[in-house]
């Protein structure tokens, strides 16, 4: 069913791939049966969940469909990933402008004492990979770095970050929720051990996703409860949304490249359109970073009050990251990379999915123009 918005926010949430919902509804009304069931009737879920997870496997590149553990999303891998993997006594390293899914899991470690160090990045938003070597120490547990960032895109260098966690023994995390499904992403390329995902940014279903766990690493559960997902997160599973993640993260990276292709074009346009009506911005984030994620500061305007003119326009997009959205502070990613003041205020995060047309994108910056200008 189509609304009358454009979705301009897709970092934020994806609408849901047809497929992938077509796919879940026979395990809400047909095959319902607990998948730890021993009866013939509960085969259905307990295949499909083994379907999913090989799938998902396929998709990231991991050795074994065992590496795939089933969670509720981001958040909760996050959290699994720094609170529980990092052990109880070591030291975390994580970069300033991760989710706050990571920094406030950090931070939670540091109220029990632990240390927790935080590399800075460049104006482009990569990491400072020396920060990292003069940092890492024998005691580093784990060192989590995100793949992308959901605010300004920036992909970061994750093959040196593994060189250097290799050398030192500990645990590499990333954070790969804007990354999975909309870039190619291998786990065994990446050399990373953990990696939290989330279905709803790559047009799956909300409230599901998964953390991969390398095989030769043992972590301690998250949920203590039943035995489901291998004793390490209890709870019955979400089967119908699990189905759903596998089958959008498929049609996702099936699609990969035309995907990319598509949205650097609609971005191009956009980015085009906003010029030849000679507004001042700038272009935050890297080269290198996730196709349609635009951060665009305004010269002299209020990215919170864009948003909200932009809303009564029917347009949806974002001042920073979904989660910041309420709050009105510049946000800490675009601090971290320094943009000008005079540019800050005036930052919106525009994210192109891939059910945007080009029509869209030009009423998007033919009515930034009209906003700005008044
Ligand atoms: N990590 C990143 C980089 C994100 O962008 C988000 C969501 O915005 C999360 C984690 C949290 O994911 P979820 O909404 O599935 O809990």
């Amino acid at each position: 069913m189509k609304n009358n918005y454009i979705y301009a926010d897709n970092a934020a949430t994806t609408q849901l791939d047809k497929e992938a919902y077509e796919a879940m509804t026979p395990f809400l009304l047909e095959h319902y049966a607990n998948p730890s069931q021993p009866y013939s009737f509960s085969r259905a879920s307990k295949n499909a969940l083994k379907e999913a997870r090989r799938t998902i496997a396929e998709c990231i590149g991991a050795e074994y469909e065992d590496e795939i553990i089933f969670t509720s999303g981001g958040t909760e891998s996050d959290n699994w990933a720094v609170k529980i993997c990092s052990g109880d006594s070591g030291d975390v390293i994580t970069s300033a402008i991760e989710h706050h899914a990571i920094l406030n899991a950090c931070r939670s470690l540091e109220k029990h004492n632990r240390k927790v160090d935080y590399i800075t990045v460049d104006s482009k938003g990569v990491i400072d990979i020396e920060c990292l070597e003069r940092m890492i120490s024998n005691s580093t547990s784990l060192v989590s770095i995100m793949l992308a960032n959901n605010e300004i895109g920036t992909i970061q260098p994750l093959q040196y970050v593994s060189e250097i966690t290799r050398e030192h023994g500990c645990l590499l995390h990333t954070d790969a929720v804007q990354a999975v499904g909309h870039i190619p992403v291998d786990v065994t390329k990446l050399g990373v051990d953990l990696l939290s995902a989330s279905a709803h940014k790559f047009n799956g279903p909300r409230g599901v996703g998964f953390l991969y766990k390398k095989h030769n690493i043992s972590i301690a559960p998250f949920i203590d409860g039943g035995k489901q997902e291998y004793n390490l997160r209890a709870g019955t599973e979400n089967v119908a949304s699990i189905v759903a993640m596998s089958v959008a993260l498929k049609n996702n990276c099936l699609k990969i490249k035309e995907n990319e292709i598509k949205l650097e074009y609609l971005e191009s346009q956009l980015i085009s359109d906003l010029n030849s009506y000679g507004l001042d911005f700038i272009i935050n984030g890297s080269k290198n970073k996730l196709p349609g994620n635009i951060s665009i500061s305004f010269k002299g305007c209020e990215g919170e009050s864009l948003l909200h003119r932009l809303d009564l326009m029917g347009i949806c997009v974002s001042t920073g990251s979904a989660c910041d959205s309420v709050n009105t502070q510049i946000s800490h990613v675009i601090k971290a990379i320094n943009v000008p003041v005079e540019y800050a205020n005036g930052t919106i995060r525009i994210t192109i999915g891939k059910y945007n047309t080009l029509e869209e994108m030009r009423r998007v910056a033919y009515c930034l123009n009209k906003i700005i200008k008044g």
